[in-house]
């Protein structure tokens, strides 16, 4: 399958999707997949389901788009939802990750022009880290490989290594105005920050009033068995960014700060058209009053063990798995042969995995799946390791 009429930008599997139920999706030829995939850790809610459905269908009656020059409840329920399960203030809505990042660059920015000083403006990133392909969120993003065709990028962005705090040290100065990171970090190959790490970042972020960013794009909105992946560390960030899950398949990002941070825009700072829109807030509603639950995110915890445990099992049973990690259901196994060969070899056996980096097979299944759909996924995947062994 090719199409003449869309840009060459993905790399895409010869399959036309149709429709979905529950973990499983169906191309128009009816085969069916079973997905651990989930849209890149999007889809948290799977398919067909009610509650979205229901949610699209009564906002789709009232009004689908309404300017933030005017008030909306859907919006406002939203905002007041990701306020009070969590330590943050005020929320910007916009419509994509990359987006999300855009806003928290600003944000930063303006908070250490008012606050410190006016050429406090630079950034420090991570080695590895992904935050999207706009200009600014890809000048954060710590991989040449995105980068070098498009330089010069933002200037002003230092990069450190992950899990390294002296590395983070050395780059520290009076014109650092924030630190951007990936709790876990997702496409660099499923790499979670150590507690010790996060815990000094935190403290060396406080002390020199340097804002705090978490992106939060991939790990968020219960993917780690929290609503956010920092409650897990028990470590707030100054600023967390959110998008992929958090509408259930809508396009939305939300940027969440604290008031003292978040009192730095005024009016006309910053803005969206289709931000918080309202089919898509209908959408996030429904997914945040799902997910933010205790028993939905047990149910995370569980699975989570579940995969962990039958992963560690194929490390046992197969040499090239070097090593299984990650949070929640965002987990990872790394190889020493292309994940791209497995990644392939489960497709065609109609199991949908992703890779992560250069040498990690990435599972970010829908976060409702149970132990029966799991293990569907896994008796392929066997095959698949079998084959490949
Ligand atoms: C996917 C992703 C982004 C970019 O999100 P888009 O919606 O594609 O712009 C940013 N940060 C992280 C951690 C991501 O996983």
């Amino acid at each position: 399958m090719n199409n003449e009429f869309i840009m060459k930008t993905y790399s895409r599997f010869d399959v036309t999707f149709d429709h979905g139920k529950g973990c499983y999706l169906y191309d128009t030829n009816g085969k069916k997949y079973i997905d651990f995939a989930a849209g890149i850790a999007v889809n948290s809610l799977g398919y067909a389901n009610e509650k979205l459905e229901n949610a699209i269908l009564s906002q789709s009656k009232k009004l689908l788009h309404c300017s933030n020059l005017y008030w909306s409840q859907p919006q406002i329920n939203l905002a007041k939802k990701l306020c009070q399960n969590s330590s943050f203030d005020k929320v910007f809505f916009c419509n994509s990750g990359a987006e999300a990042n855009e806003a928290a660059l600003k944000l930063a920015k303006i908070y250490a022009k008012k606050n410190k000083n006016e050429n406090c403006t630079k950034f420090i990133a991570f080695r590895n880290s992904f935050h999207g392909r706009t200009t600014g969120s890809l000048s954060l993003t710590g991989q040449d490989k995105y980068q070098k065709n498009f330089t010069p990028l933002m200037p002003d962005v230092k990069f450190a290594l992950f899990n390294d705090i002296e590395s983070v040290k050395k780059l520290l100065g009076a014109d650092i105005c924030a630190i951007f990171l990936e709790p876990i970090q997702g496409e660099g190959g499923i790499v979670p920050a150590k507690q010790e790490f996060l815990a000094e970042i935190r403290e060396i972020c406080t002390k020199n009033d340097i804002v705090l960013v978490f992106d939060e794009v991939q790990c968020g909105i219960g993917r780690c068995g929290k609503l956010f992946a920092h409650q897990v560390y028990g470590i707030n960030p100054d600023i967390v960014t959110l998008a992929k899950a958090i509408a259930g398949g809508l396009p939305m990002g939300a940027m969440l700060a604290t008031d003292k941070i978040a009192s730095s825009f005024s009016v006309g700072d910053h803005a969206s058209t289709f931000g918080g829109n309202l089919l898509a807030c209908a959408c996030a509603n429904a997914v945040i009053e799902e997910i933010a639950n205790d028993s939905f995110l047990e149910n995370v915890s569980q699975m989570s063990s579940y995969f962990i445990s039958k992963l560690n099992t194929f490390k046992e049973k197969y040499s090239f798995i070097k090593d299984v990690r990650g949070i929640g259901l965002m987990l990872g196994i790394e190889l020493d042969i292309p994940p791209k060969d497995v990644v392939n070899a489960a497709f065609k056996e109609g199991l949908l995995i992703l890779s992560a980096g250069a040498n990690v097979i990435r599972f970010v299944p829908p976060l409702i799946i149970d132990k029966k759909v799991a293990d569907e996924g896994f008796i392929i995947l066997n095959k698949v390791f079998e084959s490949i062994k």
